[in-house]
């Protein structure tokens, strides 16, 4: 198999170099051909065996167990990655060799990659896969560095190649001439780039969520949150920058322009929900209206994003009809109308309609004024804090904050403390009984564990009390979260008292 690359090495002329193309690779062809007929039992079986577990494994499985299987056993990343770095590293040594040799520029070597790296669908494939473990790694990096445990989040190195992959697509990549090709690769590493950071800030939300939330105070756990975050905000500018320096406006440039600001956007939505549930956290008093500011922050982030998602789609209309139309780009625009612009408004009509009801059923309740006797003697069932100003009274006769019962009304319509429907028809009020056992066991045990466990700085699953989170419906971890005490004493005290 080597002659050939002998005779090229030796400069053979290139007949003899033509010649010994063929006889080599006859001889592989005769030689597989004589090892396949001798053993062609063999071979004949151990096809018909990979066949028959084939289809066993489809007949149990079903197709996409048996992909995933074939995927694994393959290694088809790896085998492209393998393909792609050494193509590219022979080239690369071939090039160096011709630089030297025609003594030409070294600008020359910096299209190399744009040449050789993409010239077709499979060496995009190749790339994509060499980006793939790069953004995996990143991915991994960055999740140890700002201490998050969320395993959705490890699909970065499964995002970022496909993304490559269909922006290739969608640009027509390995069709364009080599020097086009090399100024595509850019445009779209930056797009990918600006994607990359869009998903690094999904991994850090809600890190930095659950930290101001738990009110844990340590400076080695926030600062690297908070250090990502700042480096999210600043390097969208930066490009931005750059890159309005270097080219005329266009509707890649308008693209990445606005998905960075869009980013820019978000951190600053993220870092102040952070400093407001921080600054809550520095006062022990109630601050009732945390929750509204908290839900103005993020909706006005949300609208911004929706008209970001609008002005995007209406990017991608005038490229198609003016600059490239192909149907992959139909077909992203279709899904990106689909996730980003009507996803996004049925969601936040759904919050806006939650806040609205659960507001409405609250001041349908009867509210109770706490007195200069203090007429109230009991605690909020869900804070376990006094009642300072005011409780609200359920048709079941039971005691909350109305901040805090509206909360608990975005996830569900019941008391949190006997199960009953807290907004009712009038007919049914008079069958309402009291508490019963199970009422009282679902959000009492939960914080009794957790004083038990005993821990001073305990970190909760951080739930950040906002209405999107809210509605998940995590109602044990949420009933624990605002609790300070932590005598056990205290508890079995407000246990009596709760369930007299
Ligand atoms: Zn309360
Ligand atoms: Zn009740």
């Amino acid at each position: 198999m080597l002659v050939p690359v002998v005779g090229f090495i030796v400069d053979l002329p290139i007949e003899v170099q033509e010649t010994l193309d063929i006889i080599s690779g006859l001889l592989l062809a005769i030689y597989t051909t004589v090892c396949l007929s001798l053993r062609f039992k063999w071979f004949y079986y151990s096809t018909k065996y990979t066949f028959l577990l084939l289809k066993h494994m489809y007949q149990v499985y079903g197709v996409q167990v048996m992909l995933e299987d074939a995927w694994k056993k393959i290694h088809f990343p790896d085998v492209l990655r393998v393909f792609w770095l050494t193509r590219l590293a022979t080239q690369a040594v071939f090039l160096v060799y011709a630089v030297k040799l025609a003594n030409a520029s070294a600008g020359e070597a910096a299209s190399f990659l744009s040449i050789s790296g993409c010239d077709s669908t499979l060496t995009v494939l190749g790339m994509s896969a060499v980006i793939s473990s790069i953004a995996h790694y990143l991915g991994l990096g960055i999740l140890a560095f700002i201490g998050s445990t969320e395993e959705e989040d490890k699909r970065l190195g499964f995002v970022a190649p496909v993304l490559f992959f269909i922006l290739a697509l969608q640009t027509g990549l390995s069709g364009l001439k080599p020097e086009e090709r090399l100024i595509r690769l850019c445009r779209n590493m930056c797009l990918l780039l600006t994607a990359i950071l869009h998903f690094i800030h999904g991994m850090t939300d809600p890190v930095l969520m659950s930290l101001s939330a738990s009110h844990v105070s340590s400076f080695r756990r926030h600062f690297p949150v908070l250090l990502v975050s700042v480096f999210l905000f600043v390097l969208p500018i930066l490009l931005s920058c750059v890159l309005w320096q270097y080219y005329a406006l266009n509707t890649w440039l308008f693209a990445v322009t606005a998905f960075c600001v869009e980013l820019c956007l978000k951190v600053v939505v993220s870092l102040t929900v952070y400093t407001l549930f921080m600054i809550d956290g520095h006062y022990s008093v109630v601050w009732e209206k945390l929750d509204d500011y908290v839900y103005y922050v993020r909706s006005t982030g949300s609208i911004i994003e929706f008209i970001f998602g609008i002005i995007m789609f209406g990017n991608g209309a005038y490229t198609m009809m003016f600059e490239s139309g192909s149907k992959i780009r139909a077909c992203m625009m279709c899904l990106h109308a689909y996730f980003n612009i009507y996803l996004q408004a049925k969601n936040g009509w759904k919050t806006f309609m939650n806040r609205r009801t659960a507001v409405k059923k609250i001041n349908s309740l009867p509210e109770v004024k706490v007195t200069e006797d203090g007429e109230i003697d009991d605690v909020c069932a869900i804070c376990y804090q006094e009642f300072r100003t005011s409780a609200r009274v359920t048709p079941c006769h039971h005691y909350f904050h109305a901040l805090c019962l509206r909360k608990w009304l975005y996830i569900q319509d019941t008391c949190p403390m006997c199960h009953q429907k807290v907004y009712m028809e009038d007919e049914a009020k008079e069958t309402t009984s009291f508490s019963n056992n199970n009422g009282v066991a679902v959000p009492n045990e939960e914080v009794g564990q957790d004083l038990v466990d005993g821990e001073p700085e305990r970190e909760l699953d951080g739930h950040d009390l906002s209405e999107e989170e809210s509605t998940d419906g995590d109602e044990e971890e949420w009933t624990a979260e605002q609790h300070h005490s932590n005598a056990e004493e205290e508890l079995i005290h407000e246990l009596d008292n709760l369930r007299d």
